[in-house]
């Protein structure tokens, strides 16, 4: 069928790059082909709701910005296929066989099972007679892109982000349109699974989804927030971050759009003020998809080798406790309960409740990184890893081990009325401010009148962080002795 009416027919494999403006690889099959097919496949393995799988937050966020693309690519006149496969590689070559396809494109990315599912659609695309086509989109600057002046992989920040931005001032870039639109459909477009039928149970969408919702958001960050953001994007309580992850992570903005706003704001004349400071965050996410990109054993293993002998015990209470929000840490378990009730975590939280399992409970920050992407609306591999290495004190350019958050401190400072605290933890509704972050310390005639009784209304704190802290730096000295020793 699309052979008699076409010419040629390109598919393109829609991953993690919902959108129809400034999508690299769905632009070249339209300059390559008279006829492009957009294809997504429900991946079993992973899009079931169980562990070891997509959480419901980001599940939802991903249907509902396909939903759109179907859409949009209609307009198009390209027809979006789903396919449900637990191979996806042999069922992108499937459909395209079946449709006649002379080729298949993709936007690269960077984690170790994609790059693996990448080299096996290639083989079969290319044992079939397809050309294959892989586009860089997801970074500014990939792989082999920025290496140090002795050819080796940036590991500490500052550098990496300093060969990052001479090397925009060089080469700038640019967003790109919608694609060439097709001369017609050559095949009927499917309909999005809901959430429901893939075993998801309902929960609330805080975002506004989509490539429509994206540029919203970031039309109303550029115009309003992103001036403030260097002071204020470490309160929880307030609007001051861009709360544009999970459209990064779901492709339903490009990287270049957020970029070019960051510029447009004055990043590149200021790098302190509010622009500047939100596009270094920005490189932070391509620093650690290099990092995973060249070290994929870090999805596991500490990165630093002094620290691969750090032992971690089993401590389900202590876990249990820590993913309800009861730890007895008023700004720990309010964070908690906002990332069970939104799927997204503010960023100052997410340093401190990774820290607080980690080194206050000790836990194995594998556990978190695994809770996190069970909960998390905006779930990236490398940014999770990256993030819980950072807190653990193992990753590369990480908190020293030393840095251990206080979190009553941390609370007072970027919390300092409880604002945040008490909208998530609506026992604490009483509490005066001075106790809000030790609600503990009150007397027992306080906590009654205050309607917040320790041990009743709320927990009495897990741990001691004092004794807590001293033991996670001891453990830390040990492990890097040990390393040491053994001459690792
Ligand atoms: C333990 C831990 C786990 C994390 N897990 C994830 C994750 O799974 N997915 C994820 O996207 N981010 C993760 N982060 C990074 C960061 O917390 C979020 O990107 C940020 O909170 C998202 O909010 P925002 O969009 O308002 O960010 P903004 O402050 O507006 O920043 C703009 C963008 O820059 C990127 N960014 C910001 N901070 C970081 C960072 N520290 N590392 C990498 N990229 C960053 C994000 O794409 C973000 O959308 C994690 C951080 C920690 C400490």
């Amino acid at each position: 069928m699309a052979r008699r009416l076409f010419l040629s027919v390109y598919l393109h494999w829609f991953r993690r790059d919902f959108r129809v403006r400034d999508n690299t690889a769905l632009a070249l099959a339209a300059r390559l082909a008279d006829a492009v097919v957009g294809v997504f496949v429900v991946d079993t393995r992973w899009f079931p709701s169980a562990a070891g799988c997509m959480g419901p937050f980001q599940a939802r966020f991903w249907l509902a910005a396909l939903t759109e693309l179907r859409r949009t690519l209609l307009d198009l006149n390209i027809p979006l296929r789903i396919v449900t496969s637990a191979d996806p590689a042999a069922a992108l070559v499937v459909l395209a066989r079946e449709l006649h396809a002379d080729g298949i494109t993709f936007n690269k990315e960077y984690e170790p099972g994609q790059l693996a599912l990448d080299r096996r659609l290639t083989r079969l695309a290319q044992d079939a007679g397809m050309q294959v086509r892989a586009c860089k989109d997801a970074v500014i600057w990939e792989e082999f892109e920025l290496l140090t002046g002795a050819e080796s992989v940036y590991q500490v920040f500052t550098p990496y982000k300093r060969a990052w931005l001479a090397a925009l001032a060089a080469k700038p870039t640019s967003v790109a349109g919608l694609p060439r639109r097709g001369t017609g459909l050559c095949c009927a477009a499917d309909t999005v699974p809901a959430a429901r039928a893939l075993g998801y149970g309902a929960v609330e969408d805080s975002l506004p989804t989509g490539e429509s919702g994206a540029e919203a958001m970031l039309a109303g960050f550029s115009g309003r927030l992103m001036r403030t953001y260097a002071a204020q994007r470490n309160y929880p309580a307030v609007e001051g971050s861009s709360r544009l992850s999970a459209h990064l992570n779901a492709g339903t903005i490009s990287i270049r759009q957020c970029v070019v706003a960051a510029l447009r704001g004055g990043a590149a004349r200021d790098q302190c003020g509010g622009a500047g400071t939100w596009l270094a965050e920005l490189i932070w996410r391509e620093f650690y998809r290099m990092i995973l990109f060249h070290y994929p054993h870090t999805v596991t293993e500490a990165f630093q080798r002094r620290y691969a002998r750090l032992t971690w015990p089993e401590r389900p209470d202590r876990v249990a406790a820590w993913s309800r929000g009861e730890t007895g840490y008023p700004i720990v378990d309010a964070a908690m309960r906002s990332l069970a009730a939104t799927g997204w975590m503010h960023n100052r939280l997410r340093m401190i409740t990774a820290m607080f399992l980690v080194k206050d409970l000790d836990v194995h920050w594998r556990v978190g990184e695994d809770f996190f992407r069970q909960w998390l609306v905006d779930y990236d591999q490398a940014s999770n890893v990256g993030g819980w290495q950072w807190s653990a004190g193992t990753g590369p350019d990480a908190a020293p081990y030393f840095r251990v958050m206080n979190p009553i401190l941390q609370g007072r400072r970027f919390d300092p009325q409880g604002v945040f605290v008490r909208r998530w933890l609506p026992e604490l509704g009483g509490v005066p401010v001075k106790s809000i972050h030790q609600p503990w310390l009150m007397s027992a005639a306080l906590q009654k009148q205050a309607g917040c009784v320790i041990g009743r209304n709320y927990p009495a704190p897990l741990v001691d962080h004092g004794s807590a802290r001293l033991a996670a730096i001891g453990r830390c000295v040990a492990a890097a002795a040990r390393s040491q020793k053994s001459g690792r």
